[in-house]
């Protein structure tokens, strides 16, 4: 073909920002850096897991996305937004705190931790932010809050308090609470850790549900039964750089990386 056929080929269509773009990402604390130069994109829709040992990085790597954390170097976008700036006129500015937290409720995050707030009942912690921050009239937040413990399988627990639910059930009580603000992404973080085994199925099957709801989802686990199955990308993490990533079945099942294959001999 010549280059002027090719110049009349049609323009690809404007496809859609990644969700996530991390280009060479840095983050010291004091004199240890701690991500030493991060590549990733998630698309939207996508759902990308993170594996790596403890301390390579994965945790720091989710609170940057999640503006808990400055980046030092390199740069990540969040839907097509740098994060920590927003530009005017070409030019950048650094986000304010409260455009800060404007841009935060639009990214849910779910920990090991479920930290519900124990005075309130499943209800009141799923309803808590929509009425507080969104301003959703409390009704209307309660009917969808209903929706959302049904979604998650707790609807007969909505008044129940966090300390008469098992951690499995507070678990996905704090998805719900983070499905409430309607985010665009939703970032775990070793949510199933904390649990007794018999008690991960319930939350890895609600998180299933998200992603096959289109959900865009950055997953930091050591469930490899679920990152075989619902992962579109895996991430290996080792000392603060991804080593390795790619479709589960080539990352999980036929390693490239000497590094990838010795921490899946431990972990499968
Ligand atoms: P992972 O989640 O993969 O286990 P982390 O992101 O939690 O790893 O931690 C990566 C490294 O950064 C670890 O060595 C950890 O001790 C260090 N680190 C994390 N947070 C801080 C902090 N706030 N101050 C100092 N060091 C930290
Ligand atoms: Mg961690």
């Amino acid at each position: 073909m010549t280059a002027t056929q090719q110049g009349n080929i049609p323009a690809a269509p404007a496809t859609s920002p990644p969700m996530i773009r991390a280009e060479g990402v840095t983050k010291r604390f004091g004199a240890v850096e701690v991500l030493k130069g991060i590549d990733l994109t998630v698309a939207p829709g996508e759902v990308a897991c993170l594996l790596g040992p403890s301390g390579s990085g994965k945790s720091t790597f989710l609170r940057c996305i999640n503006h808990l954390e400055r980046i030092d170097g390199g740069q990540l976008w969040v839907d097509g937004d740098l994060v920590g700036y927003r530009r005017h006129r070409d030019r950048l500015y650094e986000l304010k705190a409260r455009e800060v937290a404007r841009r935060r409720r639009d990214i849910g995050m779910v920990f090991q931790r479920f930290n519900l707030f124990p005075h309130l009942t499943a209800l009141g912690n799923v309803i808590e932010a929509p009425v507080r921050v969104l301003g959703t009239p409390r009704d209307r937040a309660r009917a969808e809050a209903i929706r959302l413990l049904e979604r998650v399988g707790l609807a007969e627990k909505a008044d129940s308090y966090p300390g008469q639910l098992s951690g499995g059930q507070q678990q996905r009580v704090a998805i719900a609470r983070a499905l409430a603000m309607h985010p665009k992404l939703m970032l775990f973080d070793e949510p199933t850790s904390a649990l007794d085994p018999e008690l991960v199925g319930d939350v890895l099957d609600v998180m299933k549900g998200l992603a096959a709801d289109g959900m865009t989802m950055v997953v930091v686990t050591h469930e490899m039964g679920f990152a075989r199955e619902v992962a579109d990308t895996v991430a290996f993490l080792d000392g603060g750089v991804v080593v390795e990533t790619g479709p589960p079945g080539e990352v999980l099942g036929d390693p490239k990386h000497e590094r990838t294959r010795a921490f899946l001999d431990k972990v499968l």
